[in-house]
């Protein structure tokens, strides 16, 4: 059985208001139903006062600490109450050009931190259209495969994230998501049956209030990786009671 994961990306948004706004944002949600969790910048991590939702970070170094200016290392997320640190936002792997090995790297030293690493994979519009959306998840997954043994991957959580479905509006449909989230689970139990069948794959890409529902009623939807809609506290609490 695998419990619903609904995680919040406030990205580079938000700012202390924002926060005191989500202090009541499990009013109304079953915490045994659905883990939430909000990842908010870095610098707000300290400004949650005793959050009854868990906190994750955005991304984290692969090194332990030293001259990396404007690197966040897991030690320090974890001074500040994360359980979870995003890896590998395609945002990330773009913005900062993040190779499948660096992401592999990260969730390594996330998963030896004590951290659980939500691991984003997903294709542009290009390659869907180019009909190489299964070799390209391959290959994302295939660099965690080789980085990590089973019991490390059992640590983590998956999210599908097709990035022409990010920030714009266009959501996968239930049944393109579902078939790219039965390919990752299918393509995973190449590697370990076990660990294929208990991670938690999340959706994300334009998750909103009125269309989360049907997603996470997908087989193989374990929740969803929220981002635009992750800013506002009411739009957000109804995608969390959606997977609860
Ligand atoms: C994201 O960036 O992880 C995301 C899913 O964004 P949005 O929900 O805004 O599409």
């Amino acid at each position: 059985m695998r419990k619903p994961i609904v995680a919040g990306n406030w990205k580079m948004n938000g700012n202390r208001s924002l926060v005191s706004e989500f202090s009541s944002l499990m009013h109304g949600v079953d915490a045994d139903a659905v883990d939430v969790i909000i990842c908010p910048p870095a610098c707000f991590l300290g400004s949650f006062v005793a959050p009854d939702f868990a906190l994750g970070g955005q991304t984290l170094s692969e090194l332990d600490n030293g001259a990396h200016t404007g690197d966040i290392s897991a030690e320090m997320l974890k001074e500040f109450g994360c359980r979870y640190v995003i890896v590998g936002h395609s945002e990330r792997r773009e913005d900062h050009c993040e190779s499948n090995a660096l992401v592999a790297a990260k969730a390594l030293k996330a998963i030896e931190s004590g951290l659980v690493p939500i691991i984003c994979v997903g294709e542009s519009l290009a390659t869907r259209e180019a009909g190489e959306l299964e070799g390209f998840l391959a290959a994302q997954l295939d660099a965690l495969t080789v980085s990590l043994t089973a019991e490390q991957l059992s640590k983590t959580v998956i999210a599908y994230e097709p990035i022409w479905a990010i920030g714009t509006g266009v959501t996968a449909s239930p049944e393109q998501a579902q078939d790219a989230h039965a390919f990752i689970r299918g393509h995973l139990a190449k590697f370990d049956a076990n660990v294929a069948a208990n991670i938690q794959i999340l959706y994300g890409g334009s998750v909103k209030a009125d269309n989360a529902e049907e997603l996470f009623a997908q087989a193989d939807i374990d929740g969803g990786l929220i981002g635009g809609a992750s800013l506002k506290v009411d739009d957000f609490r109804k995608i969390c009671q959606a997977a609860g």
